[in-house]
């Protein structure tokens, strides 16, 4: 149930025209109210958008991150097996072998 107060006109604080307020605590005059209440609607969409848009570059930036680096690295398991076989351990601590398992441990670094 609304109630209805008769209240003494007052100037909108907005356009400052004279009006009679429906309700005693009303400041605005009705067209006021309603530009207010687009306004209100306008800016509310307006965050909604700027919250997706958020959301999309951070999609999209994870997804660029993921397909720069190294996009032609093999897979995870075929670098392990990269990295096993060419181990120094295996290739009497010789240069080539550790310079290639540190390059192979920078790609898999790359992709997590
Ligand atoms: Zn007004």
């Amino acid at each position: 149930m609304t109630y209805y107060y008769p209240t003494r006109r007052r100037y909108c604080s907005h356009c400052g025209q004279l009006f009679t307020p429906k309700y005693a605590n009303l400041k605005l005059c009705y067209p006021c109210y309603v530009k207010r209440d687009k306004a209100l609607d306008a800016y509310d969409v307006l965050l909604a958008e700027v919250s997706s848009l958020r959301r999309q570059l951070i999609v999209a930036n994870r997804n660029q991150r993921r397909t720069t680096t190294a996009p032609d690295a093999p897979d995870k398991q075929t670098l392990r097996w990269m990295i096993q076989q060419l181990h120094p351990d295996k290739h009497t601590n010789a240069d080539y072998s550790t310079a290639a398992v540190q390059w192979l441990n920078g790609l898999r670094n790359q992709r997590r």
